[in-house]
Parts: structure tokens; C-alpha cells; sequence
């Protein structure tokens, strides 16, 4: 395309230069492309821009956890499968099924499960594909999903069809909130199609659409007979995590020494759409070694992938290898002291923008902290950093992130009123009583952290030796590592 109009231009100026008048082919060029512009925003191909229907069905049981939102959604359902005892009975008909939850968590294949299961055709678009810069353009787009939705179901010979738009807070913001009123008509076109749906016709149709922003909606579409049902699609639990592994890795061969549970429980904070991800880059990790079987260790790396990034291909000089060695060993040792059999992993290869890292092994599925565990996990952040001043006897730039970590932990405690404050009222706290306060409990934390490290300073260089030599440790061996250097050092001592 560029070539061609570069093309173009190139002869008109040759003509221009031989003397021939080009002003009539210009105006003639500029009408086409103008036309085609307008055509390309309003016409007929506008509507096949919106997404063409799905043909892979999705069944409720490949969607893991999420039980209870599959069974709120499923009765939701009932009302389509049985619609003419709905209708006996006289039961308003049920329009629009909100999901509201975090990205990745599975709403949109709750909309496609949910047209298997009612037996709908199904089509789908994005709030963000109804908005344009031309004023009604983003209407038109609904009219249209909403006519595609009938036709397909007709064509496919369904009784009804189920419409599903994702990420509807671009289209439902609070109206008015913005200066556009392209949101507002588009949105005021979606109300308006979803008024006039009849239980009696046919097909029938339901709108599902997904958000993670259910606060800022206008409120007009959560009146009855818009989105009167609203279905919360939450991050899986670890029960929840184990049956997506299940699924994800159906059709992988696993080796015999790989724990699901394990990874289920190491992936605390995973949606579904990372466990996807996990599966799928731990098998490529086994085929990248020419393994036949999906192992243990290679989900091992494949949460470091899927958290961290993938491996950069940097190399650190030695010098900093070893920095980095020490800085990784001091967040382990300390995670160990605070909380034993904490350390999952440590490692200092390059991933993504970190130069080495320690994971820790979460504690179960927790919500909610004591005050005891912040002050732990603030020692573990500081401790990379405590952990350099003692080998070196100054810090490097690596420990922003982790003082940045230390310091919202620290803020917790105040605002949860467990700090030296007692019970605060968060929002009005003066800034300077806050900020002193934090400093106060970072301050003792990393007094603590000190005395601490300072008992394994010698295992922290012997160590840091090791590490710099495997690059990677995995708990276990760190643990043994550590018993070991201690053991050989109360014997001397
Ligand atoms: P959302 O719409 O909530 O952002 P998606 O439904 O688009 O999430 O999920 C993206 C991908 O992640 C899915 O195609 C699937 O592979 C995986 N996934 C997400 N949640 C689940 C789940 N609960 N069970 C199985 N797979 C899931
Ligand atoms: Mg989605
Ligand atoms: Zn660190």
C-alpha cells in the first residue's frame, strides 16, 4: 500500500515535470480515498470487523474451579433451557448476565460454555471495538452484533443466541463522566437493544458481557431487566488452581515425578489464563531438551518464566554475579529464620528486569497477615540489601524494588493499626506521622535484619561461592546446605 501511494506520487511529479495539468488526477485521488475511508468505517464491513463467530464449543466442565460461579451461572441458564415453564409460570425473562472478575480468570470462556450449554449460537465483540472517533459509529456496531447474533442462530438453526461483550466498561462507563459522546450514544444503543428483547421471540437472546470494573458502570445497566444478574468470576484457590493444571495439561504426557499439587500450591495469585500459560511453557521447556515427558523441574522453570519474564540474554560479569549471590542468599536466609521451610528456589540467572531472585513458598492460601508475618516478609525485603553491606560494606541500585516492597508492607501495618500508632483512621492520618512512622518500623526491621545475618556471615560467603557455581538452588538443597555449613561451624566453634 505505502509503495503504491510512494509509487503514485513519484509519477504525478513526473508528469507535473513533462507539463501535463495532474491538479484533476490530485482531486480525483483525494474524493477515492475519501470515499473509501467512509466506506471502510460505515459500511458493510464494519460489522465483519466485530469478531466472527466461535466454532471450538467450550464445556463448563474445561473451566476449572470456579464452582460456584459456574453453578450461579448455570441456574442463570435454566431460564433459556426451560424457557417455556419460565414463561407459564410468568417469570420476566432474564436479559443480561454480568461476569465480573479479574482478567484471565475465565469469563469468556464462561460465555462460550454457556452457549454449549444452552444450545445458542454465539457472538462476541470488545468495548473497546465500538469505539471510534466518529460520532455513531460505535451504535451502528451495536445494531449489528445484535442483528449477526440473530442471523447466526437462524442460520445455525438455534433457538436463540447468546451476544457476549468483553471489557463493557469502555462502552458503560457512567455516562457523562467522559467528554465523548460517542460512549454515550453507543451505550444508549446497547440499552435500547436490550429494552427491546422479547421473551416471545425467536430466537431469543441473552447479552452476556464481562468487566473487571463492575464499580464504575453506569447504573443504568444494572437496572432489572438489563444486567440484573451479576456473577463474580474470582482468582482460583489452590483447589481451584490443581483442577486447571488437570485440564491444562490433558493432553500433555506428564512424567511420573510431577506433583500438581505442588505447583498448585506454589502458584499462590495465578489466574487461569498463567496456569494456561504455565502448562504450555513447561512443555515447551521439555522439548526444548528433547524430552518426551513434561517434568517436575521444568514447571520449576516455568513459573520463573511466567512471573519473571524470560531469560535475558545479558551476562553479568562475575564480580556482579557474586553481588547479586549475596544480595539473593540474604533474602533466603532471612525467609528461613523468619519462616523455615520458606525457600522454594533461588537463583541468580537474568529474567525479565531482575537480576536474580528467591521465591518463596507461599503460605497457603492467605488473605489475611499478622502482624508478625509483615514484619517477617519486611525483613526478607530488606535483607538483600542488609546482606550487601555486610559482605562489601556498601549497597548497589539492585535493592529499589525490594525497599519499595519493604516500605508498602510497613504502611500496612500502620493503616491496619498495627504498628506503634495503635488504631489509626487511614485516610486522615497527617502524611508526616505516616511517613515517620514507616521509617520508624522499616529502621527496627532493618536492625533486626542485621543481627540476624550477622550470625551467617560466614555460611553467606561460603554460599554465595555455591550459587555463583549452580546458578540455581532449589529449597531443599538449600536447607541441607545451610544445616550443613552451620553444623561444620558450631563443631569449630
Ligand atoms: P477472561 O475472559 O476472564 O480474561 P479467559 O476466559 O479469556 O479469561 O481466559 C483465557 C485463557 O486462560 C483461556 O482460554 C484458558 O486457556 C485459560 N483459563 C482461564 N481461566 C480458566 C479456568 N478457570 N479453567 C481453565 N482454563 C482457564
Ligand atoms: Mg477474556
Ligand atoms: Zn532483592
Amino acid at each position: 500500500m505505502e509503495i503504491a501511494i510512494g509509487a503514485g506520487v513519484a509519477f504525478l511529479l513526473f508528469l507535473g515535470y513533462l507539463g501535463v495539468n495532474v491538479l484533476p488526477i490530485i482531486l480525483l485521488g483525494v474524493f477515492l480515498s475519501v470515499a473509501y475511508l467512509l466506506w471502510d468505517r460505515r459500511g458493510p464491513t464494519a460489522a465483519g470487523r466485530v469478531e466472527a463467530p466461535v466454532r471450538h464449543t467450550v464445556n463448563f466442565d474445561e473451566i476449572g474451579g470456579q464452582e460456584h460461579a459456574k453453578r450461579e451461572l448455570m441456574e442463570a441458564l435454566d431460564f433459556l433451557r426451560y424457557r417455556d415453564k419460565i414463561r407459564q409460570l410468568g417469570i420476566r425473562p432474564l436479559k443480561g448476565i454480568l461476569l465480573t472478575g479479574p482478567p484471565g480468570t475465565g469469563k469468556t470462556l464462561m460465555a462460550k460454555a454457556a452457549a454449549t450449554y444452552t444450545d445458542s449460537s454465539f457472538v462476541s465483540a470488545s468495548g473497546s471495538e465500538f469505539v471510534e472517533m466518529y460520532v455513531g459509529v460505535g451504535a451502528q456496531r451495536v445494531r449489528d452484533l445484535f442483528r449477526r447474533a440473530r442471523q447466526s442462530a437462524r442460520k445455525e438453526g438455534k433457538d436463540s443466541a447468546i451476544v457476549f461483550i468483553d471489557e463493557i466498561d469502555v462502552i458503560g462507563g457512567r455516562r457523562g463522566n467522559h467528554s465523548h459522546q460517542e460512549y454515550d450514544q453507543t451505550l444508549n444503543q446497547l440499552l435500547t437493544e436490550m429494552d427491546g428483547m422479547q421473551t416471545t421471540a425467536h430466537p431469543l437472546v441473552l447479552v452476556m458481557a464481562a468487566t473487571n470494573r463492575v464499580d464504575i458502570l453506569d447504573p443504568a445497566l444494572l437496572r432489572p431487566g438489563r444486567f440484573d444478574r451479576i456473577i463474580k468470576v474470582d482468582m482460583p484457590d489452590k483447589e481451584g488452581r490443581l483442577h486447571i493444571l488437570r485440564i491444562q495439561t490433558r493432553n500433555k504426557p506428564l512424567a511420573k515425578s510431577v506433583d500438581l499439587e505442588q505447583v498448585a500450591r506454589e502458584t499462590f495469585g495465578f489466574s487461569g489464563a498463567q496456569l494456561e500459560s504455565l502448562a504450555n511453557e513447561a512443555a515447551i521447556m521439555a522439548l526444548r531438551e528433547g524430552q518426551d515427558e513434561v517434568e517436575q523441574r521444568h514447571f520449576r522453570d516455568a513459573v520463573d518464566k511466567v512471573l519473571m519474564g524470560e531469560r535475558t540474554g545479558r551476562i553479568p560479569s562475575r564480580e556482579e554475579l557474586v553481588r547479586v549471590s549475596v544480595h539473593e542468599l540474604g533474602h533466603a536466609i532471612v525467609s528461613e529464620t523468619v519462616r523455615p521451610g520458606s525457600v522454594s528456589h533461588i537463583t541468580i540467572s537474568p529474567r525479565g528486569n531482575a537480576l536474580g531472585y528467591v521465591r518463596q513458598v507461599p503460605e497457603g492460601d492467605t488473605y489475611l497477615y499478622t502482624k508478625d508475618q509483615l514484619d517477617g516478609q519486611i525483613m526478607v525485603a530488606l535483607a538483600g540489601a542488609v546482606a550487601e553491606e555486610l559482605v562489601y560494606g556498601n549497597r548497589s541500585t539492585g535493592a529499589q524494588n525490594d525497599f519499595e516492597q519493604a516500605s508498602r508492607l510497613a504502611r500496612t501495618e500502620v493503616e491496619c493499626g498495627l504498628s506503634g500508632l495503635g488504631i489509626v483512621d487511614a485516610e486522615n492520618l497527617p502524611q508526616n506521622l505516616l511517613d515517620e512512622e514507616v521509617r520508624r518500623i522499616l529502621a527496627e526491621r532493618e536492625q533486626k535484619t542485621r543481627e540476624i545475618l550477622k550470625t551467617y556471615r560466614p555460611i553467606l560467603e561460603e554460599m554465595s561461592a555455591v550459587l555463583v557455581q549452580e546458578e540455581n538452588l532449589d529449597g531443599e538443597m538449600f536447607r541441607r546446605r545451610l544445616s550443613e555449613v552451620k553444623g561444620n561451624l558450631s563443631n569449630v566453634g
